[in-house]
């Protein structure tokens, strides 16, 4: 079962965060729906109700803390069940977001999730280098964000080309990333980075890398899923 209300309030506060009843209500129900529906589709490792308000909640609301998000459309590139964007809705419920993952399994339960919500959301089944190609899509987004996908370079190549210029590329890292190794590709995607922010969540390093959009993304980025394999930026 999800922690009661006050342990969870409690523990948000230890991060600086208010937990209104409200959202405490719709993490209990996405939490419940997440270790459900993993039964049966493969979501998630993470099942404990404590980690996952640890792991998948708090570590996603964070974003918060660290970076003006309110009142933005922000695309989650590779959002399996939906972090962070989906905890960030809940928290701050002006944001606009577009949940993307090349796995219609997940973009399915994000859908059926989203309803029980009654939160609004839009879905893209496909790769972020398929779609950032679209007009649509883009160079359209304030936010493009990612956690968990891929390392910093393929990231940047996956996530820059949605982002407008004057907008932001959020990715939330472990405390491994070399972002030194990606300087080089950021700055060739029309990036630069403008702030980086390394915290604790639970005693574990984390670090949450913003890179601000100053140029139009090259038209000849992103490549092929296979030639940013073989060659990373
Ligand atoms: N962001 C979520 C999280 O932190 O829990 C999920 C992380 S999971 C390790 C990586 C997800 O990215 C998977 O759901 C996978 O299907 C998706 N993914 C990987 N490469 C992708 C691509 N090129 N385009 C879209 N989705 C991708």
């Amino acid at each position: 079962m999800f922690p009661d209300y006050d342990f969870c309030n409690a523990e948000f506060n230890k991060y600086g965060l208010d937990l209104k009843e409200s959202v405490y209500n719709k993490l209990s129900i996405y939490c419940n729906f997440l270790i459900e529906y993993n039964n049966y589709v493969n979501l998630t490792a993470i099942t404990d109700p404590t980690d996952i308000l640890y792991k998948h909640f708090i570590d996603s609301i964070l974003i918060v803390k660290y970076a003006d998000i309110s009142e933005s459309a922000l695309i989650d590139v590779g959002t399996g069940a939906g972090f962070p964007s989906v905890p960030l809705k809940i928290f701050i419920p002006s944001l606009k977001i577009t949940l993307l993952d090349s796995l219609n399994k997940r973009i399915e339960f994000l859908r059926k999730l989203c309803d029980k919500l009654e939160i609004d959301a839009e879905f893209i089944h496909g790769r972020a280098e398929d779609f950032s190609k679209r007009k649509e899509f883009r160079e359209q987004f304030d936010i493009s964000c990612a956690r968990a996908v891929a390392n910093l370079s393929v990231l940047s190549e996956l996530c820059m080309p949605f982002v407008r210029t004057g907008g932001r590329f959020i990715a939330m890292k472990g405390p491994n990333e070399d972002l030194l190794k990606a300087q080089g590709a950021i700055k060739v995607l029309g990036g630069i980075v403008s702030c980086e922010t390394n915290y604790k969540l639970e005693n574990e390093e984390r670090k949450i890398i913003q890179i601000k959009k100053i140029s139009q993304t090259p038209t000849k980025y992103p490549r092929s899923s296979s030639q940013i394999k073989k060659k990373p930026l």
